[in-house]
């Protein structure tokens, strides 16, 4: 499913006013200028696209509709999705998919890879068991659970790039793509403004976020992170950011994102592989910085289930790849060269 999606049934829905001082805040700070910019609800959640200098109203249009169509290719929560299918014929046979959700699903099994299966895209029974998928969230019984972790494992996805065939070798298995694929349609939305000349502008899919270009000012772009403790829209912080080669992207994951009570208890939508669970640590979102949108979407994801150490030095090792780490006890940490300050002085920067 896309990880928007699961918003729908969270504990959270943005009010108008919510919604309107998401955009009004829109993650940029240093543009003193306003620019036109236009918001949609896309993967069940709040898509803001900016514009600058030659903004016209068709490359909204295709950058809109591109980004539907993406959804519709990659959803579980649409029958006709290649996804959907996929799923359908779980332990049947091969399904054929369309270039761009063989790209997607390819890229998230590499993940899976790397992060030793804490990045998993197999993961939607247990999305499914723990009733994210139909607005019943509710936590399931240990057997449940039991039952269906031997269906979570990346390693029983059979892909073949020539016939671009995905098979699920086991009946009951699915792919959830909603760790990865809104990082992938915020970089098709870049390349849609690329390709119509447009130079500067700024994608925010609900917090999966790629900058094009350069300020008018020619100073960093500034974006705001946001408050993991807060409604959508109000940051405790502001990452200074350049696009090299043209292009950056910054996605955040967070316990905050999705999530339901249950006997005082806060269950959200980032599962661990191996217990079945929403993940507990000492986490309480990870923002990942990386030049393509897809990877840090993933990593975003990966590094929260994975915890701080592991995390770190996964991304240590990626080059071009920086990430941020906010502690429950509101402790902040980032890695190598990141050029963050804290505004909301509740929360405080350790120092490496
Ligand atoms: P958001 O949707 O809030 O932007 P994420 O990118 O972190 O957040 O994606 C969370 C989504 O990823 C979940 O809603 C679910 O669909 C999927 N997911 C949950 N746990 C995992 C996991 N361990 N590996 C891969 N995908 C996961
Ligand atoms: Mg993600």
């Amino acid at each position: 499913m896309l990880c928007g999606i699961m918003k729908q049934c969270a504990s959270f829905k943005p009010s108008p006013q919510v919604q309107f001082f998401f955009l009004l805040f829109s993650l940029l700070l240093s543009c003193a200028q306003i620019e036109p910019s236009k918001t949609e609800f896309v993967f069940g959640t709040v898509c803001t696209i900016t514009l600058y200098d030659q903004g016209k109203d068709s490359v909204y249009r295709d950058v809109f509709a591109r980004l539907r169509e993406i959804e519709n290719y990659m959803s579980v929560n649409i029958s006709a999705s290649d996804v959907s299918r996929i799923n359908a014929a779980a332990g049947i046979e091969p399904i054929q998919v369309r270039e761009d959700v063989f790209t997607v699903i390819e890229r998230a099994l590499f993940y899976a890879q790397l992060t030793d299966g804490a990045f998993d895209p197999t993961v939607q029974p247990l999305v499914s068991l723990w009733g994210f998928s139909d607005d019943k969230p509710h936590v399931p019984s240990q057997p449940e659970i039991r039952e269906v972790l031997p269906l979570i494992n990346a390693q029983n996805v059979e892909i073949n790039r020539q016939t671009r065939a995905v098979f699920l070798k086991e009946r009951g298995m699915a792919l959830d793509l909603g760790g990865i694929a809104k990082g992938y349609a915020a970089d098709e939305a870049a390349q849609v403004i690329k390709n119509a000349g447009i130079n500067r502008a700024i994608i925010d899919l609900g917090g999966d976020i790629v900058i094009l270009g350069e300020p008018k000012d020619k100073r960093p772009w500034r974006v705001g992170i946001q408050n993991p403790n807060s409604n959508p829209g109000i940051f405790f912080g502001v990452l200074e950011i350049t696009a090299k080669d043209g292009q950056q992207s910054v996605v955040t994951s967070g316990a905050y994102e999705r999530f339901f009570e249950e006997d005082g208890i806060r269950y959200h939508h980032i599962f661990s592989p191996f217990s079945g669970e929403p993940i507990i640590n000492d986490l309480l979102s990870v923002t990942v910085i990386a030049p393509i949108a897809m990877d840090a979407d993933a990593l975003s994801t990966a590094v929260f289930v994975m915890g701080y150490e592991k995390g770190k030095q996964l991304i240590d090792s990626l080059p071009g790849t920086e990430a941020i780490f906010v502690f429950n006890n509101k402790s902040v940490r980032t890695t190598g060269s990141v050029d963050f300050t804290i505004t909301d002085n509740s929360y405080h920067l350790i120092h490496n």
